[in-house]
C-alpha cells in the first residue's frame, strides 16, 4: 500500500542524491530521499574532499592503460587487484580497455567532461550559497607534486587539455612547490599548483548540511532499502521498499556502487565496478599547510580537513562485498612518511569506499532508456563530489523539458544496453 502523497523519490543519500533532491526542490518538487542507511555514510564519507574542476581528460584513455603494468607490479603503487575478484572483473576490464583505446570514446569523456566540469564549478558555488556550506570549504587551490622530471613530462597530456580548456594553473619548481606546503620532502622537484580549486573540510557534514536543509524546506527522508519498482508503461509509479511502496510521480536512481541491482530491474545495464579506495585520518601535528597535495605517481590526496590531516585515495579493483585489505590503508602512511617527513601524528581512524565506477569513466546522468519518469545519477568514479551538484543541476533541467547539451550524450544511461 502506498501510504504517502505522490513525490520525486531520490534513491540514495549520498553526496549525488542529496544535492539532486536540493535541486529538484528547488524547482518546486515535492521530493522524498529515501536510503537503506544514514544519509552519507557510504563511499560520499570519506573522500579526499576536493573539487577536482581541472579534471577534463577522462581516466579511460591510452596513457592509464600503459601504466597499468607498472602501476599492478608496485606493491606499494596507486592500483591494485583484488585477487579472488578477477574473475568477475574481467569483463568489465575488457569494457575499459576497448573504450581507453577507441580515440571517438576518449573524445565523448573530454566533451562530456568538459561540459560537467565548467557546470561542477558553477553549481558548486551556488549550492555553497543557497545551503550556507561556506564554513565547510576552502579556495585554496590544490598542489600536484611530481618527484621526478620524467613523472612531471607525463602529466603534459592533461595540463595541455586544461591549457585549452583555459584551466588555471602554475608550474612551480621543487622550492617553490615547498613554500606552498611546507614540510614537503626535497625529493619533489617539481609542482603546479591549480589556484581555483577549491576543497571541503568535512565531505560528510556537507551531506549531512544539505540533508538538514532540505528537510528544513520541507524536503522528506526515508530510511529504507529499494528493493523494486511498480510499472505502468514506460512509467514507474511507484517505488517498493520492504514493507510498503512509496507513490513516485517520478524516480531518481543515485545509489552509488548498488545502482546496477536497480537499474536491473528496470531493463538497462549500469556495469559498475567498485573501485575502492581508503583513507587514514592522522592528528594534525606539524601540519603547515592547509591546501590539498597530491603527490602525483602515489596516487592519493594529503588533505587538511577539521578533524585532523586526511590521507585518501589509490585504487583497489575488487567485486562487491569483499573484505577490506587494510594494508592498503597502512601504505597510505608509509607515503606520507617520504612525502612530508616529521609530518602527521598518532592515527585517528581508517575507512574504505567504493568509487562506483562504469568502463568508460563517464557518470550516467539523465533519464534511462525507454522510461519517461526514471532519471540516473551514478557512476562519478574518483569525481563523485565534484560532479554532485551539477548531475543534481542536470537531472532537475531535464525533468523540467529542457534538452542536456549535446556533449551530454555520452553519459545517457542506456548505453551499456
Ligand atoms: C578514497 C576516495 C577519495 C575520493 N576523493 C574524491 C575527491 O577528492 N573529489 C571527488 O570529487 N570525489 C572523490 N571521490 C569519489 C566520491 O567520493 C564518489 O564518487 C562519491 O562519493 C559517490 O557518491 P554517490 O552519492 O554516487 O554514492 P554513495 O556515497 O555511495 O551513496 C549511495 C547511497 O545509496 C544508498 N543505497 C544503495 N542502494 C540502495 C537501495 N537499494 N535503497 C536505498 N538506498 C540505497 C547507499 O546506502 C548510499 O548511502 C573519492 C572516493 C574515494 C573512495
Amino acid at each position: 500500500m502506498s501510504e504517502q502523497a505522490e513525490s520525486v523519490i531520490v534513491i540514495g543519500a549520498g553526496i549525488v542524491g542529496t544535492a539532486t533532491a536540493r535541486a529538484l526542490q528547488r524547482e518546486g518538487h515535492s521530493v522524498t530521499l529515501v536510503d537503506s542507511g544514514e544519509p552519507g555514510r557510504a563511499t560520499s564519507f570519506g573522500n579526499a574532499g576536493f573539487i577536482a574542476i581541472d579534471h577534463v581528460l577522462p581516466l579511460a584513455r591510452p596513457s592509464t592503460l600503459r601504466r597499468v603494468p607498472s602501476m599492478l607490479a608496485d606493491r606499494t603503487g596507486p592500483l591494485t587487484l583484488h585477487r579472488a575478484s578477477l574473475p568477475s572483473l574481467l569483463p568489465w576490464m575488457a569494457r575499459f580497455a576497448r573504450a581507453a583505446y577507441s580515440p571517438a570514446e576518449v573524445q565523448k569523456g573530454i566533451d562530456s567532461f568538459t561540459v560537467l566540469m565548467a557546470e561542477a564549478n558553477l553549481a558548486w558555488q551556488a549550492e555553497i550559497q543557497a545551503s550556507g556550506l561556506g564554513e565547510l570549504f576552502r579556495t585554496l587551490g590544490a598542489l600536484y607534486v611530481y618527484e621526478s622530471e620524467a613523472a612531471f613530462a607525463a602529466g603534459e597530456e592533461e595540463r595541455s587539455l586544461q591549457r585549452a580548456k583555459g584551466t588555471e594553473f602554475e608550474i612551480l619548481d621543487g622550492d617553490a612547490a615547498r613554500a606552498l606546503a611546507p614540510g614537503l620532502a626535497s625529493r619533489f622537484v617539481r609542482g603546479v599548483h591549480y589556484s581555483q580549486g577549491m576543497h571541503t573540510i568535512d565531505p560528510y557534514r556537507v551531506v549531512t548540511t544539505l540533508v538538514e536543509r532540505f528537510a528544513a524546506d520541507g524536503g522528506t527522508v526515508l530510511r529504507g532499502r529499494v528493493r523494486g519498482f511498480v510499472r505502468a508503461g514506460d512509467r514507474v509509479t511507484a517505488v517498493r521498499l520492504t514493507d510498503r511502496d512509496l507513490s513516485a510521480s517520478a524516480v531518481v536512481i543515485a545509489a552509488g556502487r548498488a545502482s546496477g541491482d536497480l537499474t536491473r530491474l528496470l531493463g538497462f545495464n549500469a556495469p559498475l565496478v567498485a573501485e575502492r579506495g581508503y583513507h587514514v585520518m592522522l592528528a594534525p601535528d606539524n601540519v603547515r599547510f592547509a591546501l590539498p597535495v597530491s603527490p602525483a605517481e602515489r596516487g592519493f590526496f594529503i588533505t587538511p580537513m577539521a578533524e585532523g590531516l586526511r590521507l585518501a585515495g589509490t585504487v583497489e579493483l575488487a567485486a562487491p562485498h569483499q573484505p577490506p585489505s587494510w594494508h592498503r590503508a597502512d601504505i597510505l602512511v608509509q607515503h606520507l612518511r617520504e612525502v612530508f617527513p616529521g609530518v602527521g601524528g598518532a592515527e585517528l581512524s581508517r575507512w574504505i569506499g567504493e568509487r562506483p565506477t562504469l568502463p568508460d569513466f563517464r557518470p550516467a546522468v539523465g533519464r534511462a532508456p525507454r522510461l519517461t519518469n526514471v532519471y540516473c545519477g551514478y557512476g562519478h568514479q574518483h569525481v563523485g563530489l565534484t560532479l554532485a551538484t551539477a548531475t543534481g543541476r542536470l537531472i532537475a533541467r531535464q525533468m523540467a523539458g529542457e534538452p542536456l547539451p549535446a556533449a551530454l550524450a555520452a553519459c545517457e544511461p542506456g548505453r551499456f544496453g
